[in-house]
């Protein structure tokens, strides 16, 4: 059901990901740590449930806003713990995996319930043996920009257990995605040496919304699937207004079979923008600059030297590199483009939102 406004888990559901997807599996039998970068809704949750769907792999997968939100807003060891347990606990029916927990100090099990005594095992001695697994190990975090809530120290303690694990563990693979602003600027910044992911490789795979042809395609197919016939002007020009983000190409055929054209795109943009006006929010917590550097870009600023000059014309006498450091964050996360040093905002909703 490719409108289904859940990430997809089925490679089926999943549109025109396949190279993507390949080189997401081989990514995550080769690199100790994995992220899919990308901008909102452009897909990164369900290439990521797709994959661990699709990979030969054994593997966990656990979302940490859920953690977050069942928590009284700061996740603590026993929260994650827990939910590695319960995910743990579905894979029990592989023998390997029971065979591999069983040699955990404190780990019991009761038929196909598995027991911690979290007082006797800690993460560090999971992944200890899961590292014996035969085959690479992944452990994926949706959302793992909430894991800046994990104790009291912004992250710090996970982010050191992903450092250990990357040093000692040659046997587990992490595979990190979360929204785009809190996983690069907070979680896996690493060119803050303080950072104790700093020095680490990380394969980032990026995820760029879809080409032109590929989301009228999306949509096409969309609509044959709900056997409604909408026609090709009216595709043609959802795409030219929404761009190549699944998301609103969803929430545009969701609207679309209930109402008509213009209103499933007015409606369409309105959520799109409430979307990322919440984003651009959380991008100014992190620094006013990224928000400038945006309206700059969005404005015809589209090469280095006229993005500092725009600075300097604000009254922002930032160095070269600071400027440079801002753009590096947001290319990174997927709020620009840097094609052979020409910028360009990512998607066009946003681009008229940040003009506006
Ligand atoms: P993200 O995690 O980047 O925010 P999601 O994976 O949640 O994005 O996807 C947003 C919406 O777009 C969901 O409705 C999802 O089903 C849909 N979607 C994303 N990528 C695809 C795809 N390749 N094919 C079909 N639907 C997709
Ligand atoms: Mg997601």
């Amino acid at each position: 059901m490719l409108l289904d406004p859940k990430p997809k888990s089925k490679g089926a559901d999943l549109f025109s990901r396949g190279e993507e997807l390949k080189e997401l599996l081989s990514s995550l039998r080769d690199n100790p740590i994995t992220v899919i970068t990308g901008i909102r809704r452009v897909g990164k949750s369900s290439l990521m449930r797709v994959a661990i769907a699709e990979t030969e792999q054994d593997s966990i997968m656990i979302d940490v806003r859920r953690i977050y939100s069942d928590s009284s807003g700061s996740i603590g060891k026993a929260d994650l713990s827990y939910a590695i347990q319960g995910e743990l606990e579905k894979k029990l029916r592989k023998e390997r995996i029971k065979t591999l927990l069983s040699k955990v100090k404190g780990v019991s099990f009761m038929g196909n319930s598995v027991t911690f005594d979290w007082n006797d095992v800690t993460l560090s001695s999971i992944l200890e043996k899961l590292n014996d697994h035969p085959k690479p190990f992944i452990i994926a975090f949706d959302e793992a920009q909430y894991f800046r809530y994990y104790g009291n120290r912004g992250g710090k303690s996970i982010q050191n257990l992903i450092a250990w694990s990357y040093d000692s563990l040659a046997n587990i693979r992490f595979l990190l995605t979360g929204s785009e602003v809190g996983l690069i600027h907070d979680f896996i910044g690493t060119d803050d040496y303080k950072n104790p992911l700093h020095g680490r490789y990380i394969y980032e795979l990026v995820l760029k919304p879809f080409s032109k042809d590929t989301s009228i395609e999306f949509l096409k197919a969309a609509f044959a699937e709900n056997k409604m016939q909408v026609p090709l002007e009216e595709v043609i020009e959802a795409q030219n207004h929404l761009d190549g983000i699944a998301g609103h190409l969803v929430q545009y055929g969701l609207n679309r079979l209930k109402r008509s054209h213009d209103e499933a795109l007015s409606e369409t943009f309105r959520t799109a923008r409430i979307l990322f006006v919440n984003e651009l929010k959380e991008l100014e917590k992190r620094s006013p600059r990224y928000r400038k550097a945006l309206e700059f870009i969005a404005s015809g600023a589209t090469n280095f030297t006229a993005i500092l000059r725009s600075f300097q014309a604000s009254g922002d006498y930032a160095s070269k590199s600071r400027v440079a450091d801002a753009l590096r964050i947001l290319e990174r996360s997927s709020w620009v483009n840097n094609e052979y040093g020409r910028y360009s905002i990512i998607d066009r909703v946003l681009a008229e939102l940040i003009r506006n």
